[in-house]
């Protein structure tokens, strides 16, 4: 396993996410599955991976506990790192979470401790609260290491709050995929932290998975390159090939998943500039596939007899299929009416002059708000 200096330590460049262990029977919501969770801490431990993530709220703070037992419990201390997180919107008692957190995790010290999912919208709270004042007490006094915070932010305020207090933060973890680098602001955010010095711990290196099934034209010359490589390695090298990126998290579900993480940071073949381009332009392929070239004229609306406001409706169908969730809810917020109220009339098709097949990506978000219960 690849490692990287940290501030005096030496880091694996692959960490842990806890936020996807296996489950009992493997049901949404069920338990965790100890014995196969366990199986997969062995494994990363075996491969030398030692940065672990948790945070307050994963698998409904079952997380935590998971990781005092299978990894605090049954490891030399100095043999990992853990990382986990005081999010505002669970519990606004940072003095209580902390401390119920070194019982959970049945150690004396968190090694990388972070303010969760700062975003533009709970940023202040965190700044307001006290709670960077008592992490920097507690950070002092050996009972934290490093101190960092997650962002969801804009850069606007990333760049507010990585500038706070001084600037006392160790690290900080943001998405980063080479999708969002080409059509989201992850660029910028790199580029504010990179200016700062300040390390990159990388969240959602393959983009909740999504980067892992590419469309066909996306994924061929690819495949045609390096026919070893899937297209989730070829997400994970991009990333790790970027200077200022220190560790790369992933959540690994499975035995299957976390061998083939391993591999790819076991093999040393780094991203040729040949490579990057093929990746570049694989990546304009699979946006282009995948979206729908809506250019919200509104030549269809008035003729929908559902009512439907079709160009917002299309917009969020953009950002479900590449996996937002939250998009998905949002179409319940869109006013008028509402996907399964498409009775397939084609009308929208015909006034459209992108020939997009509108009835048909009704049918599909239709389909996937049922799936989610949405
Ligand atoms: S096909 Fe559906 S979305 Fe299109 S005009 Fe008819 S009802 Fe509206
Ligand atoms: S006519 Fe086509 S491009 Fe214009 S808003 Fe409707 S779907 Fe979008």
């Amino acid at each position: 396993m690849e490692r990287k200096s940290f501030r005096g330590i030496e880091l694996s460049r692959l960490g842990m996410g806890n936020m996807r262990l296996p489950r009992v029977g493997d049901a949404p919501d069920g338990e965790i599955d100890y014995g196969r969770a366990e199986a997969i801490i062995d494994y990363a431990m075996a491969s030398g991976i030692n940065y672990y993530d948790t945070a307050w709220m994963y698998h409904g703070g079952k997380s935590e506990e998971f990781l005092g037992r299978a990894l605090v419990a049954r490891y030399p201390r100095d043999s990992f790192y853990v990382a986990t997180k005081f999010h505002y919107q669970s519990n606004h008692d940072y003095k209580y979470v902390f401390n119920e957190q070194l019982r959970r995790l049945g150690t004396d010290h968190i090694d990388f401790y972070l303010c969760h999912a700062v975003m533009d919208n709970v940023y202040k709270d965190y700044l307001d609260c006290g709670c960077i004042d008592y992490l920097l007490e507690q950070r002092a006094a050996g009972r934290i290491r490093y101190l960092g915070f997650s962002s969801h932010a804009t850069p606007q305020v990333l760049r507010i709050f990585a500038d706070s207090y001084g600037r006392p933060w160790d690290f900080v973890q943001i998405q980063c995929n080479y999708y969002d680098w080409r059509y989201s602001t992850t660029r910028e955010e790199y580029e504010i932290l990179r200016d700062r010095g300040i390390p990159i711990m990388v969240m959602e290196p393959v983009r909740g998975g999504r980067l892992a099934q590419l469309t066909p034209g996306a994924e061929r010359p690819l495949r045609a390159a390096h026919p070893d490589w899937t297209p989730a390695s070829w997400a994970l090298r991009w990333v790790r090939s970027l200077p200022q990126v220190q560790t790369v998290l992933s959540g690994m579900s499975t035995l299957g998943q976390i061998q083939n993480n391993v591999a790819t940071f076991s093999d040393e073949e780094s991203l040729s500039e040949r490579d990057k381009g093929l990746l570049e332009r694989a990546c304009e392929t699979f946006h282009d596939e995948l979206s729908i070239p809506c250019t919200a004229c509104r030549y269809c609306t008035d003729t929908c007899p559902a009512g439907i406001d079709i160009p917002q409706v299309l917009a969020l169908a953009n950002k479900v299929r590449m996996g937002s969730q939250g998009a998905l809810r949002d179409i319940r917020k869109v006013e008028g009416g509402q996907p399964e109220n498409c009775v397939g009339c084609a009308q929208c098709t015909e006034h459209c002059p992108q020939g997009i097949d509108t009835p048909a990506v009704m049918a599909e978000m239709s389909e996937r708000l049922a799936t989610a219960g949405v």
